[in-house]
This record gives structure tokens, sequence and C-alpha cells, in this order.
């Protein structure tokens, strides 16, 4: 049986020695973000996470959700008690507006939660992440009244969300969506179509579902620019908040799938269900790109998330199994063989998996407080700032970190051998889970077309500017210090493999934009390879901030040479990544359709 314990000191040391939250104390709700009150909140989540969730990821994964015939869907043993203990303790409104019932604690510190649940049970972390998603989609583009009557009680957990995107013939083309909304006399709309792969579709888990809904109005243009949201939920409510009947939305079935199992993915039947529209006719996909982007960032921390559950089983296990002889001598003389740690190759992949983990933590938290100052400064220059480094990355985050959380659930795998593969240790399930991360909110090809698409040509590169200022300016500042120079020197050959490779692409992919495309997955590992090297360097230089003032603890020793195996081992495929992408596209597009 696998185990999992919450990383708590790693995080309490990025908000506090690396990101300095304390110096964001401007910024609504961060005064109240006291260290002290920060250790409880993490603390309990820990708990609740190890305690309460993880024991119930492999019953959930082998038990799976069951629909029955009137369409209902039954969620696994343990799974609805688990809710009401998640949603009474206050955790879906960590960080939401207070005015909505919501603490208003900082999103950073919601987002180091997330991971903690994810890693614990991604299939449980589902139902109230996407509802945290549809309430930020709501409480961004909703009316007054919608949002007093459905924001409360979703940030209570008592209603959960979802998200309806996806039909038949429409996943990552969006234009060709056919659900329609006809308008009512009353104001409202009638929906009808079919929703396909809805995650947390129908389930036993709270009162009421509250489906956010793309759809055509009747009449309206063809493609992304004829489609708008809305609000569908399962039982109507009244004026007074009181639940009433049953609308037109039903659960047609349940897919049986890979992974998360213990998450309902449904077939959803629209048959006239009544719809109320969230925002401005046919800007849909602008109000639900609020939602994808928060799921966006959710489905990045699952990568990380599985991907540290995974390492912590693997590790522990590598202590333990005895097979073979340290090459350099018998570490443990007294035993019949030593422990699979002393193996260089298993300490390699460990450390591939570790020195990953503590950078993409440190880059989902410096993303998270972007986010903060994005939503929360006073200073517009900040907010600016803030948002166009939260948009730049949102697809290297997504991208990058659930790629590498697969590819670490496979390696951890490895290290149990035989056992790996076997049910019963669980690893298997972490690969299985882990995999869907890459797929759903946009498949990673996607974001990095996205990446090189939208988000580096935006406003004349301003983004992607500032973030090699940042770095750049980092690197200046640091590596004059002999001991940052680990660090400092092999992420500025980093930098320059990125800013080479951006260069190849604005003089290369304007003239054809196939060389674009055909280097984009490159590009957005490259970046990432360079964003997860700077969380290093700034992880290095507090944890060497921490020992210059007296910090002796195994941490700082062992931290330093994490990161020293990151920049080593790691970092440098930024050259392959570069060599690739200048390529081009001729060969990827020489050869016709039929020769494949
Ligand atoms: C378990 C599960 C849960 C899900 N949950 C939800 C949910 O809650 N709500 C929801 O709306 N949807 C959900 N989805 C749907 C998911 O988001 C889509 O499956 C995903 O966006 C891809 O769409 P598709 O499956 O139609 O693939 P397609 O769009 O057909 O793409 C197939 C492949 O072609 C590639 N491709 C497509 N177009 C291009 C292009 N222009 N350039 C380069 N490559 C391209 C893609 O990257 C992909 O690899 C879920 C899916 C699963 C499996």
């Amino acid at each position: 049986m696998p185990s999992y314990q919450a990383p708590i000191d790693h995080v309490r040391f990025l908000l506090n020695d690396v990101f300095h939250i304390e110096r964001h104390a401007n910024l609504a709700g961060f005064a109240d973000a006291t260290p002290d009150l920060v250790d409880a909140v993490l603390s309990e989540a820990g708990k609740l996470c190890e305690g309460v969730l993880q024991p119930l990821n492999q019953s959930g994964d082998r038990e799976g959700c069951v629909r029955h015939a009137d369409g209902s869907v039954t969620t696994p043993k343990g799974f609805k008690a688990a809710m009401k203990t998640y949603a009474e303790g206050g955790w879906l409104g960590l960080s939401v507006d207070p005015e909505f019932g919501g603490q208003g604690l900082p999103y950073v510190i919601s987002a180091a939660v997330g991971e903690f649940a994810n890693s614990a049970n991604l299939a449980f972390a589902m139902y109230p992440g996407l509802t945290q998603g549809a309430l930020a989609a709501l409480l961004t583009h909703g009316s007054p009244e919608q949002k007093a009557t459905y924001a409360a009680k979703m940030t209570a957990g008592e209603w959960l969300g979802t998200m309806n995107l996806t039909e038949p013939h429409c996943g990552t083309d969006l234009g060709l969506l056919k659900t329609k909304a006809v308008p009512n006399a009353d104001g409202t709309y009638a929906i009808t179509g079919q929703k396909i792969f809805i995650s947390a579709g129908e389930h036993d888990l709270g009162e009421n579902i509250i489906h956010l809904v793309l759809a055509r109005i009747e009449g309206a243009p063809a493609g992304v620019k004829g489609i708008s949201l809305f609000i569908v939920p399962k039982f109507m409510v009244d004026a007074a908040g009181k639940l009433g009947a049953r609308n037109g939305v039903s659960c047609g079935s349940i897919e049986h799938k890979m992974g998360i199992h213990a998450n309902s993915t449904c077939v959803m039947n629209y048959d006239g269900a009544t719809g109320f529209l969230i925002g401005e006719a046919n800007r849909g996909l602008n109000a639900m790109f609020v939602m994808m982007n928060e799921a966006r960032l959710g489905v990045t921390t699952q990568g990380l998330a599985v991907s540290e559950v995974a390492y912590q089983n693997a590790a522990n296990y590598a202590r333990d199994r005895l097979q073979g002889r340290a090459l350099t001598g018998a570490k443990q003389p007294d035993k019949a063989a030593d422990p699979i740690i002393v193996h260089p190759d298993v300490r390699r992949t460990l450390l591939t998996i570790r020195a990953f983990n503590e950078a993409a933590r440190a880059f989902v938290l410096w993303s998270a407080l972007n986010s903060d100052i994005a939503h929360r400064s006073a200073d517009a220059d900040m907010r600016r700032t803030a948002d166009d480094l939260l948009g730049l990355m949102t697809p290297i985050l997504k991208g990058v970190l659930t790629d590498l959380g697969f590819e670490n659930t496979v390696r951890a795998q490895q290290m149990l051998g035989g056992h790996g593969y076997i049910e019963e240790w669980g690893m298997e399930q972490f690969v299985r889970d882990a995999r869907i991360a890459m797929i759903y909110e946009g498949a990673n090809g996607i974001q990095a077309l996205d990446l090189v698409g939208r988000k580096l040509p935006r406003d004349g590169g301003r983004a992607v500017q500032a973030f090699f200022g940042e770095v750049s300016g980092f690197v200046s500042q640091t590596e004059s210090d002999p001991a940052m120079a680990p660090f400092s020197g092999l992420l500025r050959l980093a930098l320059g493999d990125l800013q080479k490779a951006t260069l190849w692409l604005m003089q290369n992919g304007l003239a054809n934009p196939d060389n674009a495309a055909a280097g984009s997955y490159d590009y957005m590992h490259l970046f990432g390879l360079v964003a997860l090297g700077y969380m290093w360097g700034l992880m290095a230089q507090a944890t060497l901030k921490l020992k210059a003032d007296g910090d002796t603890s195994d941490a700082i020793a062992t931290r330093l040479i994490v990161g020293q195996f990151f920049m080593e081992r790691i970092l440098p495929e930024t050259r392959l990544r570069l060599a690739r992408l200048s390529t081009g596209a001729t060969t990827v597009m020489a050869l016709p359709a039929e020769a494949f």
C-alpha cells in the first residue's frame, strides 16, 4: 500500500525564504497570511490529505464510479464522507473572496494545498478542483444575481461545478461546437446537445451540480465567435436559493478509462435544459478561458503532485529493497545484499524525479504568486507584468509539468522492478492517473502551439522580454558569487539557448508557419527547462543565505546537491532542444499522408 507525506517543509521554505510572501502584505489577504497561520493551514491540509484522502486512493481506483439505470452515479465508498470533511473544513474557499463565503487567503496558499490533495488522491481532488474553476469563471463574468445564487453554495462545497466544452466531433477545435441555445421568452435559454468526457458530470457528492456549458445561440456566427457560456444547474434554484425541479440535463453513460477511475467521466445529454447566459452572448470562450486558465494551473499541479507521491514511494522502496552490492564495496555487509539505493543508476533516477519536483513546486508557487499580484495589486504596472508572465507561462506550466510528471511516474515505477507493475504497490496507478493530465485542458501539443503562436508574439513580445530580463538580471547579480557559480553559470548558457531559439522562431516562423509549429514542442520544453533552472537558482540563493545565517540542518546540504544535479544533468537538454527545433519543418512535412 503506497504512502504519502505532504512536503510541508519545502512549501514553507518556498513561501518564506524564496518568495518572501510577507513582502506582499499590501495585497488583499496577504496581511492575514502570517507565518503562523500559513503553518497551521499547511499542517491541517497535510493531515487531511494524508489521513482522509490518501487512504481512499487505491480503493477508489479499484471500485470506480457506477452509473445506475436512472442516470445517477455513485462514487466509491468513503468519497461522500471525505467530500463532507473537505467542504466543512472550508478548503474550497481558501482563497475565495469573503463576500462569497471564502477566507480570502492568497491563491498561492491554495495552490500549495492543491498539490497535497492531488498527490493524495487525484481523482477525488478533481471534484473540488473543477468547482473552484467554475466559481472563478462565475465570479469574473457572472451577473450580481448569478453570483448571489450560486457562489456561496459552491464555495461551501455544497454544490459542485463542471466544465462542458467537448462534444463527440469537437475537442481541440471548439469552433465546430454544435450544442444549441434557443432563447426562451423569460430571458433564459433552452440548451440542447451532447457533451462527452465531462469530469464530475454526475455524482453523489453534492446537493446540486452547476454545469458551465458552451453552446451556440440560434443564428450566432459560425466558429469560435458564435459561442456563448451558460450556467445549467442540475436542479433549478428558486429566488430564495431553494432547490426545485430537476433540469433537463442527465448523464447518458460513464466512460471506462485508463486511470482516475474514481472520477466520473460522463456523457452529458442536454434536452432543452434551462440555461442562464453568463456574460455577453458570443463571448463565451472568453469567459470560459477564466475557468480553463484556472483549470490549467490545476492540471499543472496534477503533474507535479503525482510525480511527488510516486517519488516518495520509490525512494522508500529503494532504501529497503536489498539487491546486489555497491560497486565500491558492501555498504551493509551484515545483510545478504545492499539496498538498491547504493547503485548509481537508482540514484540518478531518483534524483531526476526529485530535482524536477522541487523546481516544479517552486514554479507552480511562483506562478500562483504572480496570479495573486495580477488580481490583487493596486499598482497597474505590477498587475500588468504579473499578468504577462502568467499568460506566457500557463502553456509551459501545463505542457512541461504534465509531460515530465508522467515520465517521472514511469521512472518511479521502474525503481520497484516487477513490483512496480503489480497493482498492490500502487505505482501502476500513479502512471495511469498521471497520463490524462497531458491530454485534457488542451492536449500538450496544443499548449506548445499556444505558446509559439499566441503567447510569444503577444504585445510585441513584452512578456518574453520581461522574463528574459528577470533571469538575466538574476544571473548577472549572482554569478560573481563562487557558491552560486554552479547555478548561475549553467543558467546563463541555458538562457542563451532559449534566446537563440526565440530568435530562430521569429526569423523563420513568420516566413513559414510550419517552421514555428514543427519546433513548438521543443521550444515549450526548452522554455520549461530554463524556468525550472531559474527556480533552482532562486532556491540555491535562498539556501545559501540560510546557511550563511547559521542554519546547519541536513536540508541545506541536501537541497544544494539536488539543485546541482538539476543544473548538471537536466538543464543541458536545452542544447538538444535548440538543435532540434533549428532544423525547421522541411523533413517533418516532407512525407505525403499515405506514407505514414
Ligand atoms: C478523462 C477525461 C476527462 C475530461 N474532462 C473534460 C471536462 O471536464 N470537460 C471537457 O469539456 N472536456 C473534458 N475532456 C476532454 C478533453 O479536454 C479532450 O479530450 C482534449 O481537449 C482533446 O480533444 P479530443 O479528444 O477531441 O482530441 P482532438 O482534438 O481530436 O486531438 C487529437 C490529437 O490531435 C492533436 N491536434 C488537434 N488539433 C491540432 C492542431 N491544430 N495542431 C496540432 N495538433 C493538433 C491534439 O493535440 C491531439 O493530440 C476530458 C477527457 C478525458 C479523457
